[in-house]
């Protein structure tokens, strides 16, 4: 059964470009007949979420050599994303089947007769939305709703994001390799930095767009982030945590990390946040940078009233159809809202400066690290339990 939210990420999703997005489909449903009158395409195995929390290996045909702007490359790290928890087991508008996984770090197998930057053997970012470095939109930092793709492009998400194929396989085709893939420092452990193609994106894009001038202008800004406000909340705590580490690399004179999740608040102490429950929250207590990573309306609106006159509340949204805003309040105290999704890409320099010169080290956030080989049964513990981070390694 589709939800009304379902409809509505399909509605955006087939928005513009629609014809590219249906020949994709088609070009991925017909594989397999294709695959029956052509045996001899080379075959690879892929993480497939079936439904019923259930996640397998499968058998499906490996990516075509690149086109001239292309590369394939071999995931040799792949990270959970806070989503997943909630994807694999159903609460999410993503119908199954589909290619599981949309953050890692692999090596280039071989690139297009176009491609000027990224070379076979490099190892590189693959940022989880499809973005091709050249239209309008991708010059202007806003890679996350590139032009040249239809919206909503990214890896491992099935229908919704387009059938561009899931990061837990063998191999991964990347349409632009010069827009997209990141080179990847020397010294830099794969595992160790994985969910920058996605989730420590996240995590920065609530932090470093607005610390650095509020700091500018004040000397001292208190941030506040929001985790969760349910103690049912299905996402992980990576992006806060990471959003937590990025205030504090750049300088903000506290962070305070909010969680009603006991074993997340002592993940967040460890790594130097203060940590506190929700109810623990002073009156009146306010922050000029506010961040709602909750994913829950409810969520939203105690951030909106955490965000000091003037400040700016940046939030991931989430997957509700709609939620209500105290608009008024808003009003009242000249609160900046910005709310969506990140353009990771557009972010990823900046955020591989920080952990290259040492001040940002994403692997402090990471519970469990595993083999590939192993990804059925780790993921499954890590769908049922409280893994912050799961990192699969080829
Ligand atoms: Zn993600
Ligand atoms: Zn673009």
């Amino acid at each position: 059964m589709l939800s009304p939210m379902t409809a509505a990420a399909a509605r955006i999703s087939f928005e513009r470009a629609a014809g590219d997005r249906v020949r994709r489909l088609v070009a991925t449903a017909s594989d397999g007949a294709r695959q029956r009158l052509r045996p001899t395409r080379p075959r690879m195995r892929a993480l497939t979420v079936v439904g019923g929390g259930k996640l397998e290996w499968r058998s499906v045909p490996a990516p075509p050599p690149p086109g001239p702007l292309g590369a394939v490359v071999r995931p040799l790290a792949v990270a959970t994303c806070d989503l997943d928890r909630a994807l694999v087991l159903g609460a999410t508008p993503f119908p199954f089947p589909l290619r599981y996984g949309h953050e890692c770090i692999a090596e280039v197998l071989s690139v297009g007769a176009s491609v000027a930057n990224i070379t076979p053997g490099q190892r590189v970012v693959v940022p989880f939305q499809i973005s091709c470095g050249t239209c309008a939109a991708c010059h202007g930092g806003r890679t996350g709703n590139c032009t040249s793709v239809p919206p909503l492009s990214m890896y491992g998400f099935g229908l919704i994001g387009g059938h561009w194929g899931g990061a837990v396989a063998d191999q991964l085709a990347v349409p632009f390799a010069d827009g997209m893939l990141v080179p990847l420092a020397d010294g830099l452990e794969p595992a160790h930095v994985a969910s920058v193609a996605d989730n420590v994106c996240d995590g920065y894009r609530h932090i470093g767009p607005y610390l650095p001038s509020l700091l500018d202008e004040r000397g001292e800004v208190e941030v506040i982030i929001l985790a969760a406000v349910s103690r049912r909340s299905l996402f992980s705590a990576s992006v806060p945590l990471y959003a937590g580490l990025t205030a504090r690399a750049l300088g903000a004179s506290a962070v305070h990390f909010v969680d009603c999740r006991p074993e997340v608040r002592t993940q967040a102490a460890r790594l130097g946040l203060n940590a506190v429950a929700p109810g623990a929250l002073r009156r009146g207590f306010a922050a000029p940078l506010t961040a709602d990573v909750t994913g829950q309306p409810g969520g939203l609106r105690r951030a909106l009233s955490l965000t000091a006159p003037d400040g700016i509340c940046s939030s991931v949204g989430g997957l509700h159809r709609s939620g209500r805003l105290p608009i008024g309040e808003m009003y009242m105290r000249n609160a900046t809202l910005s709310i969506g999704r990140t353009h990771a890409r557009a972010v990823m320099p900046a955020v591989l400066d920080l952990i290259t010169s040492g001040r940002l080290q994403p692997e402090r956030v990471t519970t469990t690290v595993a083999p590939m080989d192993d990804a059925v049964e780790v993921l499954r513990a890590h769908m049922l339990g409280d893994s912050t981070k799961t990192i699969l390694t080829a």
